[in-house]
């Protein structure tokens, strides 16, 4: 198959060839023809299946053929994007495809001044890029209207209910005009999504391109289990042991985040940190800084685990497991893209069994795991497997306490694997609901 085949114009086919794209990944093959069609979309498509393509060059193709002249204050297309750094990436590639095209287009997103934001809304956008917060603060403060969107794409939905966008969503629902495409694009698909898609989509086509919450098969993973207090002496011995030269390390909060990189920084390894709390100019510095080279290892928490695009990333290292196990996926999906192989090790320790135990559920596998000698861990890993049990060996019998007392071990901090949501073998059809709830709002 190719690009031309599935009817997209020559100045499309063009930027493409520039690319480098010369077949359609199965996303694109798929929702292409559909978006063209003018059909709403759900769509199971995990990270690097080329899914930015796959809505970004039909939906230029429509407002290249159709529709009215943007007018003021006004876009035609908005795709809507949890992070500040996604907006960006997807912006990126959104002005990339439309290079021979007459269409504007532009991203907005917080952490950044809103006036110059103000002023390039005036003239009207074709395509708009924006994060839920930003997008609703512009419309309040009438610098954008909404009245012309012809359609609205939905990035990395359920990153977006992740963050508890859930309430920005349902304000943004009642600012669309009823009559549009809406396209929807998530990695997973949770049943809080099914409730947004049943309200936001009408008799939308769904596309699975790959096994559901599978892991890219191009990603070798492993686990090394290790304790907790010697994880960051760990890592410093497996990046020297095998020489790692581009790391993306997640780490589970802020304050994990910075207490690694200055650890590395003070052994003299050229690392930077990214997460929530620090400035969006710091944030996208680091990022690219990181993908330029400049910075060999990058440690960041999920704020930074979807939809980043680095090309050729070989390696991640979970320093710490997700809380979430669907975050796992999107973690390791940061590397092995595009048909490329990568290696993603989690470090893990007796405190993360539950967490590697939902993620094998989820993934259904059993991870490698690998004692790195000199290592081993002095509070084991129990056992697990893909079922989601936790394999607790038989207690030793006490023995009497003689002065002291044994190291603490806490493995009550997290759900008993009992509680782990067992996962659904297929999709299921999209259900339409009379209220918009996505459920209690998160914490970001
Ligand atoms: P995405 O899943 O949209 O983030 O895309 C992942 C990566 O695949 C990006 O680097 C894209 O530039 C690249 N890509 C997307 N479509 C194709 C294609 N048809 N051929 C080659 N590379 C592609």
């Amino acid at each position: 198959m190719t690009f031309a085949s599935l009817g997209l114009i020559e100045p499309l086919l063009r930027a493409l060839e520039t690319l480098g794209y010369q077949t359609p990944t199965p996303v694109q093959a798929q929702a292409i023809p559909a978006v063209l069609a003018g059909r709403d979309l759900m769509a199971a498509a995990q990270t690097g299946t080329g899914k930015t393509a796959g809505f970004a060059v039909p939906l230029l193709q429509l407002l290249t053929m159709e529709g009215p002249k943007v007018t003021a204050n006004s876009v035609r297309a908005l795709i809507l994007c949890p992070t500040r750094e996604l907006a960006e990436q997807v912006h990126a590639s959104v002005a990339r495809y439309a290079e021979h095209l007459p269409l504007t287009t532009y991203a907005v997103y917080g952490g950044v001044s809103i006036n110059p934001q103000m002023m390039k809304l005036r003239k009207g956008v074709d395509i708009l890029v924006a994060t839920p917060g930003r997008l609703i603060d512009l419309f309040r403060q009438n610098a954008l209207k909404l009245n012309q969107l012809q359609t609205l794409v939905l990035d990395e939905a359920d990153r977006m209910l992740d963050l508890g966008f859930s309430e920005e969503l349902a304000n943004i629902y009642r600012m669309l005009p009823k009559k549009r495409q809406t396209l929807l694009f998530s990695a997973t698909f949770s049943d809080d999504i099914r409730l947004l898609a049943g309200q936001m989509l009408n008799d939308p086509l769904s596309i699975e391109v790959s096994p559901r919450n599978v892991a890219a098969n191009t990603v070798k993973q492993w686990v090394v289990p290790v304790d907790k207090k010697r994880k960051a002496e760990l890592f410093v011995h497996l990046m020297r042991k095998g020489k790692w030269k581009q790391v993306l390390v997640f780490a589970k909060t802020r304050n994990g985040v910075d207490a690694l990189v200055d650890k590395l920084q003070g052994l003299g390894i050229n690392a930077d940190g990214i997460h929530g709390d620090k400035p969006q100019a710091t944030r996208q510095r680091a990022l690219d800084r990181f993908k330029s080279s400049d910075v060999q290892i990058l440690v960041a928490t999920d704020v930074a685990a979807r939809g980043l695009d680095i090309e050729d990333l070989p390696m991640v290292v979970n320093f710490d497991l997700p809380i979430v196990a669907e975050d796992y996926i999107h973690r390791i999906g940061r590397t092995g893209r595009a048909g490329n192989t990568g290696e993603a090790i989690s470090l893990v320790c007796a405190d993360e069994v539950n967490m590697l135990s939902a993620i094998e559920m989820l993934t259904r596998q059993t991870l490698t795991r690998k004692m790195e000698q000199d290592f081993e861990p002095e509070h084991r890993v129990p056992d697990t497997d893909a079922s989601g049990q936790v394999v607790k060996k038989p207690k030793k019998p006490k023995k009497p306490k003689v002065s002291g007392g044994g190291g603490k071990r806490n493995l009550g901090k997290w759900v008993d694997s009992g509680e782990v949501a067992p996962v659904e073998p297929s999709i299921k059809p999209v259900r339409k609901v009379p209220v918009f709830n996505t459920g209690p709002r998160k914490k970001k």
